[in-house]
């Protein structure tokens, strides 16, 4: 079998292109769209992250405003400036880059974020009410994921899906997402027994790790739905999930590739989670 490509470019692309009908309304209505992004300290990675949210919103109309704050920054600088961005009624969004310096509390940093502006949805209010099923701004890799499931029609209800990893961004918002839509999920992690076992009797897999090529071919029911949510850079500058592809894709019915894959959706569910957040405003 040779596995069906989930095209995260393609459909960011054209969720991006109906969101930008949604802004145009918007500001017809007198409203633009505003998100602001805060990152600490100088990391290269995050500057790419925020450089890529900034592209894609400016390419749907949506305003954003960047603040760059030195590594020396203390933790409750940072809570004024958050507490600043929430009073302002012309900001929808903001979002905190992670990671932040360790000197500084994130999870302080999150909850301080107004859970109508916590694009994000990392807040604990956005996190909760994810978990009880109520409308929330859900996190937006899992987001993102869910969405792709759903655009290319793959069947959740009643199918097993195992999550490796269980990060408060990913694994965990991930596994919520998963149960709502009736799915019977799993969730691994470093302490896990038998990993390669567990993830072989699953009909979805979802791969969030960090690990370039952990999650390899002998760990894929024939068939399967294969996830890589990893971005790692290998040593030759080439990104690479935590999924070995060729391996993966030689089994699997649909598989996301790194880059391209999962990457792109995470980014289009920020703009989505913005407007959403500005249609609130006008409400
Ligand atoms: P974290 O480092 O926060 O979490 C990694 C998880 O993987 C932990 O739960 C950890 O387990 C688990 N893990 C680590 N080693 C093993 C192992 N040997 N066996 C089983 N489980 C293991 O990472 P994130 O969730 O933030 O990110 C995961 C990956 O996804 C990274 O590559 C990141 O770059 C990428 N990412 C991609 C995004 C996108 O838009 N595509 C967005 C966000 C992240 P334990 O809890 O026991 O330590």
């Amino acid at each position: 079998m040779t596995a069906q490509i989930l095209d995260g470019k393609e459909l960011s692309k054209k969720i991006k292109e109906n969101l930008k009908l949604e802004v145009d309304k918007l500001k017809e209505n007198g409203i633009t769209p505003k998100l602001a992004v805060i990152m600490v300290g100088d990391n290269s990675a995050s500057a790419v992250y925020v450089k890529n949210k900034s592209n894609a919103c400016k390419k749907v109309g949506i305003e954003f405003e960047e603040f760059l704050l030195p590594t020396e920054t203390t933790e409750d600088e940072l809570i004024k400036l958050i507490e600043k961005l929430n009073a302002n009624s012309n900001i929808d969004g903001i979002l905190l880059q992670s990671p932040v310096p360790h000197h500084i509390n994130i999870n302080r940093a999150f909850e301080t974020i107004l859970p109508s502006k916590d694009v994000d949805g990392f807040n604990a209010v956005n996190v909760g009410n994810l978990t009880i099923g109520r409308d929330c701004f859900v996190s937006c890799t899992p987001y993102g994921v869910m969405r792709m499931l759903e655009e290319y029609n793959i069947d959740i209800a009643g199918k097993t899906a195992v999550v490796i990893g269980r990060s408060n961004i990913v694994g965990k918002p991930m596994l919520q997402c998963l149960l709502s839509k009736d799915a019977t999920v799993t969730i691994c992690h470093s302490k896990t027994k038998n990993l390669e076992e567990v993830v072989s009797k699953a009909d979805i897999v979802i791969a969030a790790i960090g690990k370039p090529n952990f999650v390899t071919g002998n760990m894929i029911k024939e068939g399967a739905v294969v996830i890589d949510v990893g971005i790692n850079r290998l040593e030759d500058g080439k990104l690479c999930g935590d999924v070995n592809y060729e391996e993966a894709s030689s089994k699997a019915s649909y598989i996301t590739p790194v880059p391209g894959g999962v990457g792109p959706m995470t980014v289009a569910m920020l703009v989505e989670n913005v407007v959403k957040a500005a249609k609130q405003r006008k409400q």
